[in-house]
C-alpha cells in the first residue's frame, strides 16, 4: 500500500491545478514544494510591509481557469477576489508617444485613430481574426492532449475551425503584426508582447501574435497579490484532503521497473505514491530526478536537445510616492526591429544593458493594501537577461544595474524616482534559478517555438515511465498562468483515463 495515491512534484499552477482536480476525483494527494510559499512563478512575498509579486503580475484568458474551478464545483471568482485591470496596457515609445489600449476595442480603436488613422482598419481586422482563433484556440488547443500525431490529428477534429488559422503556425510574431499593421508606432506598441511568450518578434510563432488581442477579453490581477491565484487552488484542493507541503525539495522519483513508485526528498525521507506528477521543468526532472538510466537513449538525446525558455530578471522597487503612471501595465517599448537585435546583439552575447525596454506592473494602482498608505510597489519586468553574462557575473553587476536602471527610469519614464525608493532589489536569472530551482532562471521552463511545440513538447504522460504525469510550462500547452492550469485540467484527465 503507498503512502499516497498521487504525489505532485512542485506547488506552481499547474502542479496545484492538477493536485486539487486529483483529490477532487477522491484520490489521496500530497503536494510537495521546496519553497517556503505556494505559486512558484506566480506567487507574492512581503518586505517590510509591502507585498510584491515574484513574476506574474496580471491573467488573462480567465474563462481557463474558471473551467479548473468549475470542475470543483466553484467558481474562480468566488474563490479569488479578481480585480478588472482596464486599460489593459499602456504603452510609452521609445519617442516618447503614449498610446493607451483600453480592453473595450472601440476605444481602442479610436486610440488608434488619433495616433495612425490608416491601421484602424488593420485592428478591425485583427480583432476579428484573433476573436475566433482565441475561442478556437481555448476550447481546443489549451486543453485537448497533444503528446503525439493522434492526439494532435484529435485535437484539430475536435477543434476544425482552428485549421483556419494554421498559416499563423508558419509564420512569425512579427510577420503577423505587420500583416495588419502599416504605422511603425502602432507596430512598436504591439512588439513587446512577443516576450510574454519568451523570444523576439521574428523568432516566435505567429499564433502568438493573439496576446495583444486577447487582452481585450479581459485581464485581471489577484488582490493580496498573484499568490491569490495559487492560494484559490490550494484551498480546492485541501477542502478534499490534499495536503501541501512546503520547504521539501525532492531529490529523486522513485522508480522500479521502469514505474514511478513515489519520491526522496533531500534529506532522505521516502514518500511512496502509485502516481507522481512533476510540475517542475521537465528536462531537469527527467535528467536529474529521474535519472538518465532509467531513460532510453533516443529519448535522452532529444530531452538534452531542448532548449530553455529566456530568463527575465525582475526589479522590484518599493516607493514613499505615487509614481507618474496611469495603468496597472505600461509597457516601455522600442521598434520591433530592436527587439530583434536586442535578442542577437544583447541577449546571446551575454550583454545586459542599464537601458531597458519592459513592463512597469504598478500593483498598487489595482489593490492599494498591498504597501503602507500613501507607498506604492512597482515589479519592473526587464529585458530578457542571459543567463550567462559576457565576462562577469550577475551577483557583482547586480548592485550597479540596481542604480543605473533606477537612474535610467527616473531619466526616462517615472522622474523622481531616485528620491522615491524605498527599497530595491533585482532578481537575476541566477536568483531566479535558486529561487525556484528553474534552471538558468527560464521563465517558460523550454522555448516555445515549432520544435518545443505540440507533440514534440515533454508528454504529458510520460512516454517511457509508468505512472509518470507532466504538468506546467514545459509540457502542452506551455507557460503563461491560465496555460499551465489548462495542463492540470489535461494531467487530471488523462489519469482519469489511464489510472482507474
Ligand atoms: C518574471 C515572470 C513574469 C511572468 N508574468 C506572467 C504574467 O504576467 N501572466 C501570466 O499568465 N504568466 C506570467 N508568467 C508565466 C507564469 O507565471 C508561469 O508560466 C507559470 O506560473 C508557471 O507555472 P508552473 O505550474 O509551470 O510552475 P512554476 O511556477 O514553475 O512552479 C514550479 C514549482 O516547483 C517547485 N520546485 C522546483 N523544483 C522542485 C523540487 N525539486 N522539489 C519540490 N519543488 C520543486 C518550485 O519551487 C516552484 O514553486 C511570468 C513568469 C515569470 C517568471
Amino acid at each position: 500500500m503507498s503512502d499516497y495515491n498521487a504525489i505532485v512534484i512542485g506547488a506552481g499552477c499547474g502542479g496545484l491545478t492538477a493536485g486539487a482536480l486529483l483529490a477532487h476525483q477522491g484520490r489521496k494527494v500530497l503536494v510537495i514544494e521546496q519553497g517556503e510559499r505556494v505559486g512558484g512563478c506566480c506567487s507574492t512575498f512581503e518586505h517590510k510591509g509591502y507585498k510584491i509579486d515574484l513574476g506574474a503580475s496580471i491573467i488573462e484568458d480567465p474563462d481557463v481557469i474558471d473551467w479548473a474551478f468549475q470542475r470543483m464545483g466553484t467558481t474562480f471568482k468566488k474563490e479569488v477576489d479578481l480585480i478588472p485591470v482596464d486599460p489593459a496596457f499602456s504603452a510609452i515609445l521609445n519617442d516618447g508617444t503614449k498610446i493607451t489600449y483600453p480592453i473595450s476595442l472601440e476605444e481602442t480603436a479610436d486610440a488608434i485613430r488619433a495616433i495612425a488613422p490608416e491601421d484602424v482598419k488593420g485592428w478591425e481586422k485583427y480583432s476579428k481574426k484573433m476573436a475566433g482563433f482565441l475561442d478556437a484556440a481555448l476550447k481546443g488547443f489549451f486543453v485537448t492532449p497533444a503528446s503525439n500525431l493522434g492526439e494532435v490529428v484529435r485535437l484539430f477534429a475536435k477543434t476544425p475551425s482552428l485549421l483556419k488559422y494554421n498559416s499563423m503556425f508558419f509564420s512569425s510574431y512579427e510577420g503577423v503584426i505587420r500583416k495588419y499593421f502599416k504605422n511603425e508606432r502602432i507596430i512598436e506598441s504591439l512588439s513587446f508582447h512577443s516576450f510574454y511568450a519568451g523570444l523576439p518578434p521574428a523568432l516566435l510563432p505567429g499564433h502568438f501574435a493573439m496576446i495583444p488581442y486577447s487582452e481585450h477579453a479581459g485581464i485581471y490581477y489577484s488582490k493580496g497579490g498573484m499568490i491569490g491565484i495559487p492560494r484559490g487552488l490550494q484551498k480546492c484542493g485541501e477542502r478534499k484532503g490534499m495536503k501541501v507541503r512546503l520547504k521539501s525539495p525532492v531529490k529523486k522519483i522513485l522508480i522500479e521497473k521502469g514505474r514511478a513508485m513515489g519520491v526522496m526528498l533531500e534529506d532522505g525521507t521516502e514518500i511512496t505514491s502509485d502516481l507522481v506528477i512533476s510540475n517542475i521543468n521537465s528536462k531537469k526532472m527527467y535528467l536529474d530526478l529521474v535519472g538518465e538510466e532509467h531513460i532510453p537513449w533516443m529519448a535522452r538525446k532529444g530531452l538534452k536537445s531542448y532548449t530553455y525558455s529566456m530568463a527575465t530578471p525582475m526589479l522590484y522597487l518599493c516607493l514613499n510616492y505615487t509614481p507618474p503612471l496611469t495603468d496597472h501595465h505600461t509597457l516601455m517599448t522600442v521598434p520591433m526591429g530592436k527587439m530583434d537585435d536586442y535578442w542577437e546583439n544583447f541577449y546571446k552575447k551575454g550583454i545586459f544593458p542599464a537601458e531597458q525596454f519592459g513592463i512597469l506592473s504598478w500593483t498598487t494602482k489595482s489593490d492599494p493594501s498591498l504597501a503602507p498608505k500613501g507607498h506604492h510597489v512597482i515589479a519592473v519586468t526587464l529585458a530578457p537577461g542571459p543567463y550567462k553574462l559576457q565576462g562577469t557575473s550577475w551577483d557583482r553587476e547586480k548592485p550597479a544595474l540596481i542604480e543605473n536602471i533606477i537612474k535610467f527610469l527616473s531619466k526616462k519614464y517615472l522622474p523622481g524616482l531616485e528620491k522615491h525608493v524605498v527599497h530595491a532589489d533585482l532578481s537575476t536569472p541566477v536568483d531566479f534559478e535558486k529561487r525556484l530551482r528553474s534552471p538558468e532562471g527560464a521563465i517558460y521552463a523550454l522555448r516555445q517555438d515549432l520544435p518545443h511545440s505540440l507533440m514534440f513538447r515533454p508528454s504529458a504522460r510520460s512516454r517511457f515511465i509508468k505512472g509518470l504525469y507532466l504538468v506546467g510550462a514545459s509540457t502542452h500547452p506551455g507557460g503563461g498562468v491560465p496555460t499551465v492550469t489548462a495542463s492540470g485540467m489535461i494531467a487530471a484527465d488523462l489519469i482519469e483515463k489511464y489510472e482507474r
